[in-house]
């Protein structure tokens, strides 16, 4: 049973249908795309597998619980977290960023993605009488190009989730939890319309070593590898999957 948060659009999306592939259940977290995650969640079931969809703003503690709550009620324990929500703001240089703006960045990708992984680890640490699990954080190649002129603030909330996943798989290893990173580079999403400019992959193909942004589903194959049995012994990574950024 995987929590994917963000999973009603982009990278989430793909995410939840990869797994349900894979045989995973799927417990899809979203915070205002109702119609969309509800559109993934009757796809993921029409592979067979079990999902449930649930309105939680990850940065607010209860409603991180009500997600964890609802799906494991509805779903069975819980055995993997994709911690996969974020946002940028808008795009623009950083000595015109609001600072309502850096501290909602923060919010959503630094503490919501620490308030579910903290209680992701509560349910499957086997010290807590859990199976023990196994949680993919989804960071971002801006946490070491850092975005200049673009979104510093990002990158580096997106270095801290790279530093939460360093310290929590020391921490959880000897529980049973295996936690690691994915670092994606330029992925096709509505994020980019989002920050304001919905061209940007197309006019950032050019300094993509091989020339193109990603499909969601690129990144969802990374993810799945790094949930399944072929990285067993895989802790602490943080790999990246940015075309060659
Ligand atoms: P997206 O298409 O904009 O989707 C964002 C997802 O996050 C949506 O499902 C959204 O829910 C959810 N979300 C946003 N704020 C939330 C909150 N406060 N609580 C709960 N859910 C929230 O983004 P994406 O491109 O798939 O990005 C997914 C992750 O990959 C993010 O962490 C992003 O930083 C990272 N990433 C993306 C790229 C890229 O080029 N696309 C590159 C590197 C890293 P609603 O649908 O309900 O709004």
């Amino acid at each position: 049973m995987t929590v994917v948060t963000g999973g009603s659009r982009g990278i989430g999306a793909a995410v939840a249908l990869r797994l349900a592939a894979a045989g995973h259940a799927v417990g899809i977290g979203y915070v205002s795309a109702r119609d969309a995650a509800r559109e993934v969640a009757e796809r993921v079931r029409e592979t067979g597998a079990g999902c449930v969809a649930v309105r939680a703003d990850t940065s607010v503690e209860a409603q991180v619980d009500r997600l964890f709550d609802t799906v494991r009620d509805t779903l069975g324990p819980i055995t993997a977290l994709v911690n996969n929500a974020g946002i940028t703001g808008p795009l623009g240089r950083f000595t015109e960023t609001s600072p309502e703006v850096m501290r909602r960045v923060v919010d959503v990708n630094v503490t919501g993605a620490l308030l579910c992984a903290r209680r992701a680890a509560r349910e499957m640490a086997t010290s807590l009488g859990g199976r023990g699990g196994a949680i993919v954080n989804v960071s971002s190649g801006a946490a070491t190009l850092g975005s200049p002129g673009e979104y510093v603030h990002y990158a580096a909330s997106k270095a801290a989730v790279d530093a939460m996943t360093v310290g929590l798989s020391k921490e959880l290893a000897a529980d049973g939890i295996r936690v690691n990173s994915v670092q994606p580079g330029l992925v096709m999403t509505d994020i980019h319309a989002t920050m304001g400019d919905p061209d940007r992959p197309a006019k950032k193909s050019a300094v993509i070593p091989m020339g193109r942004g990603a499909e969601p589903e690129e990144i969802a194959g990374a993810i799945a590898w790094l949930l399944g049995d072929d990285a067993s012994y895989t802790t602490g990574a943080v790999l990246r999957v940015a075309g060659g950024l």
